[in-house]
């Protein structure tokens, strides 16, 4: 759902991890000190990383290739029988690895254009623009006759003819500096450029400012020709083509507009479309900069403010005056349908009592070739690899499941729904959720996590062989980050010659893919990643097999990368005797937020009005408390081993004693959460991560918080902080269990 450009990655200093940088060839020269793994005991990382290499040679380029060849063969909208036959594939491939998978089916409401819509412009003469992907010879895909017209999902149907004023990105500052100018939007139809926030905070903001309308265009300057050649010539978007895309306000809820916070299956009642708080009350319509042009380049009104200005070659305009009139049509069919996740499952040993869930959603606006099918393919070639371990006799520690989520693209939908069916269940035994959506669009590794995982995400791509430059991946992310970054925020230790310890950074969770219902909803630690790339064609026709064997990755190696990190990981978390989380990290995180905030709040005078004292205080004591957990894990995987031979009570007190402080551990994120939820948001629980109000896909930490200083409100300041402070405090608490 996303698009993921990982362009701003930056270095942070930090710790080199138990690993020094080393590539899968040079493992077995290291020395057994150096094969050690977090949370392994040495024997059992010896064997973990021999089964690891059995596991990484499995994935394999052909296979790959003719993977993502099946699933992109169709536009595959969730809810269509094209859709239905993807999960099919899906179960059927990895039922012949062996491993047991079935389909699990949702009715939810989803809306399909009944036709094409209508963007008319009604000046001196009328003109009706064309918003229609043109065909591109060169890519056989593009004329199929299945691809869905240019729309975004959940928008109302809507017949509104009205002034049309260009509102640059439709956030509120935006609209701030078109009423500095003294243009109004009421009762007008808004134009919007994507990009800066997800699309469903730019419906949100045009309602909330009184327009009847909103178009949104792919402006040239964010992934068009001023980025470089576009397709079929380059990787960038051409002169027709628009961004499809949900404009379900997913800040407030994700998952089926009508069953907020509850599974959508028989017997469980449904909010009438009205009741939902999910869902724009204005159309919405996407087009191209082919037909943008058309319509921005007559307008007049204001030359635009600072900022306002695109790609296309004239004066921006922001319009407004009655010359020039848009009409637009967008007639939806809103129905419930059906949708099909695929769940798999490698039944632990240690019962069924702790789940790793790794998770990619299947369904596309079109062909989906990088989004999401490229990670479809990685889950399918990593589960080819488990598959070959389990008939060489593996069974992990603790369960895999291996998800296919359908309806993602309109909102989380299939994710969401299994998160609340399992919700109970899923808070007592999940461990880690592992995502990939868009997995592959180029070279570039990036990721997000909670900070509980950064070390466990370093130390696996420093496992995993880049196919381009020969290094590690971790090798070629940090090299990437580095050049990236600039000169000024380099601190003398990084310019000096320590610049070696500077880690790769990982980012903050927000919202836009699958991960949103584990993390934020229920408490349960969760990563996404991927390569990232030049992806000029993001949720268009031409998001297809052509594009991918020309620019995403020609030879599959990325695809073979993404499926040997991916499962490198979820083996790390399944088969970890203690398991991997570093909460020291997260303490440190947390400290760097608040700091962030406090900074915000100073300017704004509004530093006296909550008890930072307290909150400095919650956060040494949860650093104190993880930093002991931290030890004692280590230490009693030692112990483990030390006493493992001679089975005597010692080895049965240390290995009680790892039970407590995994559970302590799992336990600890959960904790992190408030069964109230966030202001205003209740399905929103988690109090350290969440999506803005207006940012949209990127996080906004310690949200409540950050959103009363935003709106300067000293009231709800301090009852955010007050409740982070107790969320913090539960943390602790539960991770002073660790202790026996
Ligand atoms: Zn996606």
């Amino acid at each position: 759902m996303k698009p993921r450009r990982f362009i701003t990655l930056l270095l942070v200093l930090g710790t080199v991890g138990l690993l020094s940088p080393l590539s899968i060839h040079s493992v077995r020269s290291q020395t057994a000190s150096g094969l050690a793994l977090d949370g392994f005991t040495l024997r059992g990382s010896i064997s973990q990383r021999s089964r690891e290499e059995q596991f990484r040679a499995v994935p394999g380029a052909d296979s790959a290739r003719e993977h993502l060849r099946r699933l992109t063969a169709e536009p595959h909208v969730a809810g269509t029988k094209e859709d239905y036959a993807t999960a099919v594939y899906v179960r059927d491939q990895i039922r012949t690895y062996g491993i047991p998978a079935e389909l699990k089916e949702y009715d939810v409401l989803l809306p399909y254009p009944k036709q094409p819509s209508v963007v008319e412009i009604v000046g001196r003469r009328r003109e009706r623009l064309s918003v229609k992907e043109a065909v591109v010879p060169e890519d056989s895909t593009s004329s199929s006759s299945k691809i869905i017209p240019l729309f975004n999902g959940y928008s109302p149907s809507g017949d509104v003819t009205a002034p049309v004023v260009y509102v640059n990105y439709g956030l509120p500052p935006d609209y701030e500096a078109l009423k500095k100018l003294g243009v109004d939007v009421k009762g007008k139809i808004a134009i919007a450029r994507y990009g800066n926030s997800f699309r469903g905070v730019k419906a949100k903001v045009a309602e909330e400012n009184g327009a009847i309308g909103l178009i949104i265009y792919s402006d040239p300057s964010d992934d068009g020709y001023m980025q470089g050649d576009v397709y079929p010539i380059g990787p960038w978007r051409p002169e027709s083509s628009a961004q499809r895309g949900s404009v379900q306000y997913l800040f407030q809820y994700p998952g089926d507009p009508l069953t907020p916070g509850k599974p959508s299956i028989p017997g469980v009642a449904r909010l009438k479309i009205e009741e939902a708080t999910d869902l724009t009350r204005i159309p919405v319509q996407p087009i191209s900069y082919g037909d943008a042009r058309r319509l921005l380049e007559p307008m007049r009104g204001p030359v635009r403010p600072r900022g306002f200005q695109g790609g296309l070659p004239f004066a921006y305009h922001v319009g407004g005056t009655d010359d020039l009139r848009v009409h637009l049509k967008v007639e939806m069919d809103y129905q419930i349908r059906k949708i099909w996740n695929v769940v798999a499952r490698i039944e632990g040993n240690e019962g069924r009592d702790r789940w790793v869930i790794m998770g990619n959603h299947r369904d596309a606006w079109t062909f989906g070739a990088v989004d999401p099918n490229s990670g479809t393919t990685a889950m399918l070639e990593a589960a080819r690899g488990f598959g070959q371990l389990l008939k060489n006799g593996w069974k992990p520690r603790r369960t895999i499941l291996l998800c296919s989520w359908d309806g993602e693209e309109y909102g989380l939908i299939g994710s969401t729904e299994w998160a609340e069916e399992y919700a109970d269940e899923l808070r007592e035994k999940g461990v880690a959720y592992l995502n990939m959506d868009a997995a592959v669009s180029g070279a570039n590794f990036g990721a997000s996590s909670v900070p509980s995982m950064w070390k466990l995400i370093r130390g696996a791509t420093r496992d995993i062989r880049d196919p381009k430059t020969g290094k590690s991946v971790y090798q070629q992310w940090q090299d990437r980050s580095r050049e990236s970054r600039p000169e000024a925020e380099l601190t003398d230790a990084q310019t000096g010659s320590d610049v070696d310890i500077a880690e790769a950074r990982i980012g903050a969770l927000g919202s836009g893919s699958d991960y949103t219902p584990f993390l934020q909803h229920l408490g349960i630690p969760s990563l996404d990643m991927g390569f990232g790339g030049d992806y000029g064609v993001y949720h268009s026709a031409y998001d297809s097999f052509h594009w991918m064997t020309r620019f995403g990755d020609p030879t599959f190696a990325y695809h073979v990368a993404a499926a040997q990190l991916w499962g490198t990981v979820a083996m790390r978390l399944a088969d970890a005797h203690g398991l991997p989380f570093d909460y020291v990290d997260y303490g440190a995180q947390i400290k760097e937020f608040f700091t962030e905030s406090v900074k915000t709040a100073r300017r704004r005078n509004l530093s006296a009005v909550f008890d930072g004292k307290g909150m400095s205080e919650a956060i040494e004591n949860f650093a104190r408390e993880a930093g002991r957990v931290e030890k004692s894990r280590q230490e009693t995987v030692l112990e483990v081993e030390r006493t493992r031979v001679e089975a005597n009570d010692s080895y049965r007190r240390a290995e009680a004693r790892l039970k407590l402080i995994n559970d302590a551990l799992l336990g600890t994120e959960r904790a992190l959460t408030d069964v109230r939820g966030l202001r205003g948001r209740p399905w929103y629980r988690h109090q350290i991560y969440a999506p803005g109000f207006y940012t949209g896909y990127a996080a906004q930490p310690l949200p409540d918080f950050r959103q009363a200083l935003e709106d300067r409100s000293a009231g709800n300041a301090k009852e955010a902080l007050d409740r982070i402070v107790a969320a913090m405090k539960r943390a602790t608490e539960v991770l002073s269990k660790a202790r026996d």
